[in-house]
């Protein structure tokens, strides 16, 4: 999970979430379909997540060698599970990405707002540009997208012009402790959304502030920027899938992905692992783990189902959004993504979480309701946490919202103590509450499936129309 959210402007009131009625018991699962739920097992999560998490693989940063290592080793247990490759390479999705490293010197950004002028130093700027940019006084016009919390502001060029080319995008970071590393873009997906323009992610809290009080639209603000040309080295990472073909000839047209992150913040300063075993290594062994039962049926589920692992969850959804640039199958097929995150700690914050789950948005969608009754049928409660919602956009799931996919994060515990810190080990994992918590997940996917019904959005609740209008 990610550390915050840049943009997070509007606080919407909270959505007390209300439980639906009790499950109905109408489905009951062939005896089958819980041999293969009973595959799933404490000591087979416990081996593969003290690899993914192991200190050899040094925090599993995007990208590093130990990212490699373990894309290499979930792709293995796709193959011994039998799942299909179905990559470019086998079961690797390549992502060509460009690190971007702004020149060292020469950088300047200053804004003009009545008579205040505020300058913003090169640190308080992440630079997402392949080309160098000089401006000098353009206006600042500002998008509020209805309904979106992400901010952006654009600088015209041409002031008063009716058909204006922005010049440049500037976002407002609210993370005012992250550091200005320079990050891998997808130069397909720069185009794709924001016309190759440079992007000057702003964190400088005085400018952050002026960008955020500024009205819609006209802002009577204005800009100068130097920016000398970057330096883009290519960076080869990847996304790991495997196909479990469905086995109704009309329904296996249809995807429901099972998704997790593999990566996670590499090395401290200092040189300390950040094991991630609990953000996100769980969520991938939980992916292995459900493939290689759900593999195991004679008769497949109905829908085709697509088991994958996003690299760069941590640096931005940068996986996830490379995938949806470049899908594998079509995202019009996609019928649901079910995103496993931090299933293994059951000491969260909140409280001891035994034989619990929950998912980001609860009332966003019918998945919460199929897997309430997963849940009925194997023991686990699946309840709405009241502060669900506020997690919705900190993982994979919402690349997949935002192109209209019904998509959650499946969690355990939203909080819990060693988050992003170097106490995130294998051995604090509470193998035999994950496994169950699996069970209950794959016997949702099996039900999300096997319905006649594609999941489907709750149109009435206001805070899902931004990822309805998606579709
Ligand atoms: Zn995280």
């Amino acid at each position: 999970m990610e550390k915050v959210r840049r943009l997070t402007i509007v606080v919407l009131p909270l959505f007390l979430a209300l439980a639906p009625a009790a499950a109905p018991q109408s489905f009951s699962p062939a005896p089958e379909v819980y041999r293969a739920l009973a595959s799933i097992s404490a000591d087979s999560l416990r081996g593969n997540l003290s690899f993914i998490a192991a200190d050899l693989l040094e925090g599993r940063d995007t990208p590093s060698r130990g990212l490699d290592i373990a894309a290499l080793y979930i792709a293995a247990q796709f193959r011994r599970a039998g799942l299909e490759p179905v990559g470019d390479d086998g079961y690797f999705q390549t992502a060509k990405m460009l690190r971007i490293v702004p020149a060292a010197d020469g950088f300047e950004l200053r804004m003009q707002s009545g008579s205040r002028t505020l300058t913003v130093s090169r640190e308080e700027i992440t630079v997402v540009s392949l080309r160098p940019l000089e401006l000098s006084g353009a206006p600042v016009y500002k998008i509020a997208d209805s309904g979106d919390v992400r901010g952006k502001v654009v600088v015209l060029d041409h002031p008063g012009s009716a058909a204006f080319q922005p010049a440049a995008f500037l976002e407002m970071a609210d993370d005012y402790s992250a550091q200005g590393v320079p990050r891998l873009i997808d130069a397909d997906e720069e185009w794709a959304r924001f016309g190759g323009l440079p992007r000057l992610i702003v964190r400088d809290p005085e400018a952050v502030k002026l960008l955020k009080e500024a009205k819609a639209g006209e802002t009577g603000i204005t800009v100068s920027i130097q920016l000398p040309a970057p330096t883009a080295t290519p960076v080869t990472v990847r996304n790991v899938a495997g196909l479990l073909r469905g086995s109704d000839s009309a329904l296996r047209e249809q995807y429901i992905l099972v998704t997790a992150h593999y990566d996670h913040l590499g090395l401290s300063g200092g040189g300390a692992v950040f094991p991630g075993a609990n953000d996100d290594g769980s969520g991938t062994v939980s992916a292995i783990e459900i493939a290689q039962a759900l593999a195991r049926l004679r008769v497949h589920p109905k829908r085709s189902i697509v088991f994958m692992t996003f690299f760069g969850e941590e640096e931005g959804d940068l996986g996830s959004r490379y995938y949806t640039c470049h899908p594998l199958f079509p995202l019009s097929k996609t019928v649901a993504d079910l995103n496993l995150e931090q299933v293994g700690r059951t000491d969260s914050r909140a409280g001891p979480e035994i034989s619990n789950a929950t998912l980001t948005g609860f009332q966003y969608s019918t998945v919460a309701h199929t897997l309430q009754q997963a849940g009925a049928l194997t023991g686990v409660k699946v309840y709405a946490d009241p502060n669900g919602d506020d997690f919705f956009d900190r993982s994979d799931n919402q690349t997949f919202a935002e192109h209209g996919i019904p998509a959650h994060t499946i969690a355990v515990a939203f909080e819990f103590p060693d988050y992003h810190a170097t106490g995130d080990v294998w051995q604090k994992i509470d193998y035999g509450n994950m496994a169950k918590v699996d069970r209950m997940i794959a016997l949702g996917i099996v039900m999300l499936a096997d319905s006649p019904d594609a999941p489907r959005w709750n149109r009435e609740n206001p805070k899902v129309g931004r990822y309805v209008k998606g579709r």
